[in-house]
């Protein structure tokens, strides 16, 4: 897909994530809502290059599907991972970690969260440029 036409799709029925809790520009689009019926979210977050969200946690699984560009995944503690289309990542609960864009183009995710009554998400402490720039 060209990066043209990613910015359409931007377009329709996305917007702004929760500013205080990225670093940069990313786009939601909820693609699930979670109700009493069905505990589970999915939603499509797409990063600007160099956008990531801060290091946080899940209280059940996220798993992330790779669908458009190269992005960066970190578990607290592990060296930042590459992620590329068709990449899976199942994030265990309670794994401290962040998910973004590389600096060089944008980033896109499908975003699922299993079981919300028991929440989605708990947020800490921004990702540093020295973390982010770590990648080797
Ligand atoms: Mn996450």
């Amino acid at each position: 897909m060209e990066s043209q036409e990613l910015n359409n799709i931007a377009s329709e029925g996305f917007g702004p994530v929760a500013a205080p809790y990225f670093n940069g520009s990313a786009w939601l689009k909820v693609l699930v809502k979670p109700d009493e019926q069905t505990t589970c979210f999915i939603g499509e977050v797409v990063f600007e290059p160099g956008a990531r969200n801060h290091w946080h946690t899940h209280p059940s699984n996220q798993i992330l599907i790779v669908i458009y560009g190269t992005g960066y995944y970190q578990e607290y503690g592990s060296p930042i991972r590459e992620i590329k289309v068709g990449d899976v990542v199942n994030v265990m609960p309670g794994i401290k970690h962040w998910h973004g864009a590389s600096p060089n183009g944008k980033f896109s995710h499908y975003a699922i969260n299993i079981n919300t009554d028991k929440g989605l998400v708990d947020w800490l402490e921004p990702v540093t440029d020295e973390q982010y720039y770590s990648k080797s």
